[in-house]
């Protein structure tokens, strides 16, 4: 499949210390050529994802706070602080407004504010960003808080409105699609919509499913085929424009 595609694959999201066969899949990637971003959600994950991703070619690991981890764990901002100047990738990070998470969208702003200002101030940062139902505050916060020549911001998932997308890409975000945004209707169009500029692949893996099992990195070839009949692209084209988009977002690959 990758070959028939050309270059290499992109997965700029997964969580893959979430499978049972954590150490397993990294080799995976690297035997499949796929840059992949393994986003973590506690700072406490960092040290192990740091040590097992240091010396792989096309696996990094994110430094994250997750949104929905907050409510309980907003006082490890100190220890994501503490890690922030050995981590080039941010994730995952960001505001979660769904109904069970409403509740500490407060102490989230605090926190993802903090992500912010501290990436702000080092730069040459890359963030993978979470907006579920609050594309507007995230964008605020982003706007508010870190300027658009000190890091790139990847928004993940983007289930926002085509304007609150319009507005993300002024303030040069990018964005990873996944699965099951194109399989959705109302996102489908979104997907569609976004310039070939500004769009990365993931997975969400384990967190969406492909043939019955948690998708791994490798199904982003599927995610290739399925987004390049959607925006009327080959599928190695299609590839290779993300490749590029890769590229841009990471000087280092
Ligand atoms: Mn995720």
């Amino acid at each position: 499949m990758n070959q028939r595609m050309g270059k290499h694959l992109v997965d700029f999201h997964c969580h893959l210390d979430l499978y049972p066969d954590f150490e397993n899949v990294i080799l995976e990637c690297e035997r499949d050529q796929i840059y992949t971003l393994t986003v973590t959600t506690t700072p406490k994950a960092w040290p192990r994802n740091r040590a097992l991703t240091a010396n792989m070619r096309f696996v990094r690991a994110g430094l994250g706070l997750h949104p929905q981890l907050v409510a309980e764990r907003s006082l490890e901002i100190s220890l994501w602080e503490e890690y922030f100047s050995e981590a080039k990738y941010i994730g995952e990070v960001g505001l979660d407004a769904g109904p069970q998470y409403f509740r500490s969208l407060g102490l989230q702003t605090e926190v993802f504010t903090k992500v912010l200002r501290a990436c702000n101030e080092q730069g040459g940062k890359v963030l993978t960003v979470h907006s579920f139902r609050a594309a507007k505050q995230v964008l605020d916060l982003i706007e508010a808080n870190l300027a658009a020549d000190r890091a790139f911001v990847v928004l993940h998932w983007f289930t926002g409105t085509k304007s609150e997308a319009r507005r993300a890409l002024e303030l040069g975000c990018y964005f990873s699609i996944n699965a099951e945004m194109i399989r959705s209707e109302r996102h489908r169009e979104l997907v569609g919509f976004l310039p070939a500029d500004r769009i990365l692949t993931e997975t969400d893996g384990p967190f969406t499913r492909r043939g019955g099992r948690p998708s791994r990195p490798s199904d982003v070839a599927a995610t290739v085929q399925e987004l390049s009949a959607l925006r009327k692209a080959t599928p190695e084209a299609l590839a290779e424009t993300i490749l590029g988009n890769l590229r841009r977002v990471v000087f280092e690959i």
